[in-house]
Formats: structure tokens, C-alpha cells, sequence
């Protein structure tokens, strides 16, 4: 008996292999490659963890 396990697309492609143009998969991390927490503001295109390492670099810097 096979089992068969639903495998998550990893690149959120649709069905004739485009890639999506909206929604989730639609942008991945420039650093890492992740898809989830993508800032797309400022043409960051970072995901949130990446940003929390990039922002000093890129001049990004904390108010209290
Ligand atoms: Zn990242």
C-alpha cells in the first residue's frame, strides 16, 4: 500500500509551472529564499528575520 503524502510545492508554482504573480508564493526572500514575513516595502524584498540582520547595513535604524 502506497501512502501517499501531500507534498508542499516549495516554489508555490501553479499548475503550468509560472510562477505565481500574487499571493504567497508570489516573492521569497533575495537572501535566504524564505516565503513567509517577505517586507516588500521599500523594495526590501527581505523576509522579517533577514531584515532584523540587514537593517543597519542598509540604514535602517531603531526609534524609541
Ligand atoms: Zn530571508
Amino acid at each position: 500500500m502506497v501512502i501517499k503524502i501531500k507534498q508542499r510545492n516549495a516554489t508555490w508554482r501553479n499548475k503550468d509551472g509560472k510562477p505565481r504573480t500574487f499571493g504567497k508564493g508570489a516573492r521569497s526572500c533575495k537572501r535566504c529564499g524564505r516565503y513567509s514575513g517577505i517586507i516588500h516595502q521599500y523594495d526590501l524584498n527581505l523576509c522579517r528575520q533577514c531584515f532584523r540582520e540587514q537593517a543597519p547595513k542598509i540604514g535602517f535604524r531603531k526609534y524609541d
